[in-house]
């Protein structure tokens, strides 16, 4: 008897593996009780404890944690999830540590620690992102931002944390992958909403910064919430700026029910329109068992089949080349 999953899953691991090309390793494993308790007055005040509070919100939220974990805490959890990758046949992951003043330079240098572990006794490739949760923009973050540069094998970058001033912090960014040399990752269109159209800025900007083929947008799930005349263009735009994505499936498709009429869509990066445009796309994990998905458990085969299943791609071919050569690709590894 045939079974499509198990074939797929044997190819793969024919192939060295899955790549995982998005995390947040550092926070993986560090939602408490509390965070879940309905009683809590935290901030958003929202129903059911802080996991189901508002994506900005847990932005701050994570505070807590990041303030109280030293080196050794994060070295910890992110070498749990390097050996929970390990075990399920993952080659290469990538994760944004947050580099930030509240993580200060405790995120990054654990990470630092966790790569050559990775590297000695797992066998597997690791690398660093920026995760840059307190903007680039102001003094302090900029400073952190910029000493964590030699550190890091990939700029990562989250405009949305510079609210208003998202061209700047693009432009920071670019221009640091220009200098580096490295590749840029940028978190875009997270909401599902059609009021976000970051993911156009992004192409604009790679443009202008001369940094064609060397970014890659993590998310883009609000792309599918537009117009098909805006999103073929969003498209055609994202073939000329030779950007590429990394599908976090199960990051998103828990986006709140909402009111505002939309062309009807699942909440995903909308791989099923990109592949015959030719945009490659990869796959991540997201987050992992923390304040903002409590239940993930960081399974990529989990992650390949809820993006299978909600845009209906049983192309083989297409799926494995997301699993694995294309994770390779955006994470400049092939
Ligand atoms: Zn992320």
């Amino acid at each position: 008897m045939w079974n499509p999953l198990s074939d797929l899953r044997e190819r793969i691991q024919g192939q060295g593996g899955m790549v995982n090309a998005h995390a947040h390793f550092d926070r993986a494993y560090s939602v408490t009780h509390a965070d879940f308790a309905a009683s809590h007055s935290g901030v958003g005040g929202a129903a059911g404890g802080l996991v189901n509070t508002h994506l900005h919100e847990k932005w701050k939220l994570v505070d807590r944690f990041k303030e109280s974990a030293s080196e050794e805490v994060y070295f910890r959890h992110i070498t749990t999830v390097l050996r929970d990758q390990k075990r399920q046949g993952v080659q290469a992951c990538l994760s944004f540590i947050d580099c930030d003043p509240v993580a200060g330079e405790r995120a990054l240098q654990a990470a630092v620690r966790a790569k050559e572990m990775a590297s000695k006794e797992l066998h597997m490739r690791f690398l660093i992102a920026c995760q840059t949760l307190k903007g680039v923009l102001d003094r302090e973050p900029r400073e952190l931002f910029e000493r964590a540069l030699p550190y890091v094998d990939v700029i990562g970058g989250l405009p949305g944390a510079d609210r208003g001033r998202e061209e700047e912090h693009l432009d920071v960014l670019l221009r640091a992958g220009r200098e580096t040399g490295k590749r840029v990752h940028v978190h875009v269109d997270q909401l599902n909403s059609a009021t976000e159209k970051e993911t156009e800025l992004l192409c604009r900007k790679v443009m202008e910064h001369g940094m064609e083929n060397r970014v890659t947008a993590v998310h883009g799930i609000s792309i599918a919430a537009h117009s098909k005349a805006y999103r073929k263009e969003v498209y055609k735009m994202c073939r000329d700026a030779g950007l590429s994505f990394v599908a976090c499936p199960t990051a998103w498709i828990d986006a709140r029910r909402d009111e505002t009429l939309a062309p009807t869509h699942n909440a995903v990066t909308p791989y099923d329109e990109m592949l015959p445009e030719g945009i490659v796309v990869a796959i991540g994990s997201d987050n992992i068992c923390d304040l903002y998905k409590p239940f993930a458990d960081g399974d990529m085969f989990t992650e390949l089949r809820v993006l299978l299943e909600s845009t209906h791609v049983y192309d083989v071919e297409e799926l494995l080349r997301t699993a694995v050569v294309n994770g390779r690709k955006v994470l400049g590894l092939a």
